[in-house]
């Protein structure tokens, strides 16, 4: 098994993906997880954790091929499969062709990473628009809501849905205002979600990111000399510090756990 990515240099700007030493352990072996914005970022390094411990992977990515391809390289680096899906998951069409596809090929789904979002920077009350305000609710849960119905017919007793959150859910935030109302309603959808479909088996729960180092922030962000650099461990993460929840969520560790949000932040966030 090879590594990728995994020089940090000193600014951290430089994404790592995957821990040097992270060695996997059949966590996941023979799943079939789908991975929205599994592409880049976060997204990517959950793709490339749940490869090396023995899942497939579908990846819906918008945008960028090479990104893309770079994941599928990675992950069929591991010995595992990568289908690539690429639309945007606002579009109902493309969210159905998604799960007809699935339906087709999987059959089965183990694993749902509710990943894929968006922020437009500089948002406070002043400045937001409404075109701005449905992008982002569009993208941010309306679709995750959705594609999550759709899908749920592939999914059986055991099947994971883990869905992800952020710090401004809690915190909230006075520049991504819109953002940051879209990462609350995913919480409460995670603990609604949950208790709805305990009775199927299948658990719901979530990972709230506090600052991270991806493109995501790179380009929304013009300055970020400071990003990160207020909570307890002063430093923003790494993609690589923050995918070992999403396996822990989808593997056997975690079957008593449903409805929970694990916040991954440096310590910025602290309470319920
Ligand atoms: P990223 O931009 O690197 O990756 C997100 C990916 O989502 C994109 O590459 C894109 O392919 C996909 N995407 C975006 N809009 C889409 C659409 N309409 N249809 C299909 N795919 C779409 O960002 P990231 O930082 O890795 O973010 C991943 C998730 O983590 C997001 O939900 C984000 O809100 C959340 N998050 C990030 C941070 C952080 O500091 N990076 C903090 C908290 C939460």
């Amino acid at each position: 098994k090879s590594d990728s990515k995994s020089k940090v240099p000193e600014d951290g700007l430089f994404p790592e993906i995957i821990r040097e030493n992270y060695k996997g352990s059949d966590k996941l072996k023979g799943k079939k997880a789908l991975i929205s914005g599994g592409d880049s970022g976060i997204g990517q390094a959950v793709a490339v954790h749940f490869a090396r411990e023995g899942a497939d992977v579908v990846i819906i990515y918008k945008e960028s091929d090479d990104d893309a391809k770079e994941t599928q390289n990675l992950v069929e680096r591991e010995g595992r499969k990568c289908i690539l899906m690429k639309g945007d998951v606002s579009e109902k069409s493309f969210r159905k062709k998604c799960v007809d596809s699935l339906k087709k090929d999987w059959k089965t789904l183990d694993i749902l990473v509710n990943n894929a979002g968006i922020q437009f920077p500089e948002n406070d009350i002043k400045n937001i628009s409404d075109e701005q305000i449905l992008e982002t609710f569009n993208v941010n849960i309306i679709s995750m809501i959705a594609l999550t119905r759709d899908l749920l017919t592939l999914m059986k007793k055991g099947s994971r849905i883990i869905c992800t959150t952020s710090v401004t859910a809690y915190r909230g935030s006075d520049h991504l205002i819109d953002y940051s109302a879209t990462k609350g309603a995913i919480a409460t959808f995670i603990r609604s979600l949950a208790t709805n479909i305990a009775e199927k088996g299948i658990l719901v729960n979530g990972v709230a990111p506090g600052p991270v180092w991806t493109p995501l922030v790179k380009e929304t962000f013009d300055d970020l000399s400071s990003f990160g650099k207020d909570n307890p461990l002063k430093r923003a993460g790494q993609p690589s510090e923050v995918a070992p929840a999403y396996v822990f969520l989808a593997s056997e560790d975690s079957s008593f756990i449903t409805g929970e949000i694990i916040h991954i932040n440096g310590g910025d966030f602290v309470g319920g």
